[in-house]
Order: C-alpha cells, then structure tokens, then sequence
C-alpha cells in the first residue's frame, strides 16, 4: 500500500473471504502498523467465524493494546446478506465453493443524485435553496409557476458494481451472485492442464473464471491468484478469452477505473 501510495486512514472497512494463509496472515501487521503510526479512527472487519480469535490472541500474545477499535462481525459460511451500507454503497457477502468455508463479497454503488446544469440554474436565477431538492427529482412550486428537476438536471451515471470471488470452484450460486456486475474479480489459479489440481483444490482456471463470466454477464472480468508455477497470465489469458473476451490478468498497484 504504501508502495502505492494508498493511505492507510482511507481504510475503514475489511473483508476477508477466508482463513487461509494468503487471504488474511499480514491482517495483524497491518492493524499494528496502523496503531504505530497513530491511527485512532476505528475499523470494522468482516470475517469468517475464528478470525476475531485469532487476531486478538496475536495481540494479546504480544502485549500490543491498540489505541483504536476493532469492530468484527461473523460472516456465517452460508450467508448471503449485506454487511455494511451507507449512502453511497453496499457490500454483501455470499458463499463460495472451497475446501473451508468462504465468501465472495459483491460491492454495489447506491442510486445517484441527478447531476445540475449549474450554468443554466444560475442564468435562469434559480434559487440556491432549490438547487439541493430539484437533484433528488422534486419539482418545486414557486409563485405560481412550478420549476421542473427536468430543466435543471441530468440523469446521473448508472451506479457501478463489482464483485470479488476468491477463492473458489466454479459453481452455479457464484454466477447468480455476481449477475450483471461491470467487474468481476475472480481467481484463476490454473490453466486447464491442470484441471486435476484446480478440482483436488477447489480452484478455478482461467476458463473458469471465464465462464462464470460468461453467464453472469458481467461487464469485464479481471482474474488473479494466479499459482506462483506461472511466470505470467499469458496462459490465462489466451484460455478466458475464448470465452470470454473482456478478461485482463491483474496486478498489485493497478489502477482501474471502473466505468
Ligand atoms: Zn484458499
Ligand atoms: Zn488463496
């Protein structure tokens, strides 16, 4: 993070999928990085049932008190919910296909305001007041004559969504999970030449990730968890794209931007 430049006050929230080592050993380094560089604000982690055990004896364990607040709750293996909401969007948590028990967590953008045509507001001597109501739709009754949200806004962006899927088999309840997502994460450890691995593992391949893709009509479909055996995505990618065109092997630091 710090290599990317991602502060970490902007973190609120945590999601871990499960309790293998790769999803969520470096937790309790980050949270004693936090406290050592003065973090106060509290942070909220959503986990498996266990992980709010085995973080606190690694603190205890350590003597380390934080000088902040860790606010845990317990993702049931098979629920499917919303974990958190506020104004602007939702996360929801559902099950995944893997050898202990796992959640893929789908992000939602809420509803937007309707954008003002500012310019046009201030020309035609639309009151400020106004300006706040006409951009959640209200038309507003004004002397006699009624000032349309028409006139004065413009429908904004659809909301975006996107989903994160690791680690998993393929599985009919993922693709209803992710339906009609913009982006999907979702791991790709093998290639199909090692389709005996991915099943003995519950891992996906490439054409996996693909075809949960496919039928979730999804927007774009990133893959990553890529096993270490492979020196690049190339593999991968040629495989999804069979299936799938709109697939890209991801990075650390990439930067996309979710249109
Ligand atoms: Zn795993
Ligand atoms: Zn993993």
């Amino acid at each position: 993070m710090r290599k990317f430049g991602v502060s970490f006050n902007r973190i609120t929230h945590v999601f871990i999928s499960h309790l293998h080592g790769d999803h969520f050993f470096g937790l309790v380094g980050l949270l004693s990085t936090m406290h050592l560089m003065g973090r106060v604000k509290a942070i909220h982690i959503y986990g498996p049932v266990g992980l709010k055990e085995i973080i606190q004896m690694q603190l205890e364990v350590a003597k380390g008190k934080l000088a902040y607040d860790l606010i845990f709750r317990e993702i049931e293996p098979e629920e499917t919910s919303v974990l958190f909401e506020d104004d602007k969007v939702s996360v929801a948590c559902f099950p995944l296909v893997h050898k202990i028990p796992t959640s893929g967590f789908r992000i939602e953008e809420k509803e937007r305001e309707r954008t003002l045509l500012a310019e046009k507001a201030r020309v035609d001597g639309v009151k400020l007041e106004y300006f706040h109501r006409l951009k959640k739709g209200e038309d507003i009754e004004e002397d006699g004559t009624t000032i349309s949200h028409l006139d004065y806004t413009k429908a904004a962006e659809p909301p975006k969504s996107y989903a994160y899927c690791s680690d998993t088999a393929l599985s009919d309840k993922t693709v209803a999970a992710v339906a009609g997502v913009n982006f999907l994460y979702h791991e790709a450890t093998f290639i199909e030449a090692l389709r005996d691995r991915a099943k003995a593992t519950k891992h996906s391949t490439a054409r996996d990730a693909a075809e949960v893709a496919k039928r979730a009509k999804v927007g774009k479909l990133l893959m990553g968890h890529l096993s270490a055996r492979y020196d690049s995505g190339k593999q991968h990618l040629e495989e999804s794209k069979e299936v799938f065109l709109n697939s890209e092997c991801v990075e650390d630091g990439q930067v996309i931007e979710v249109i």
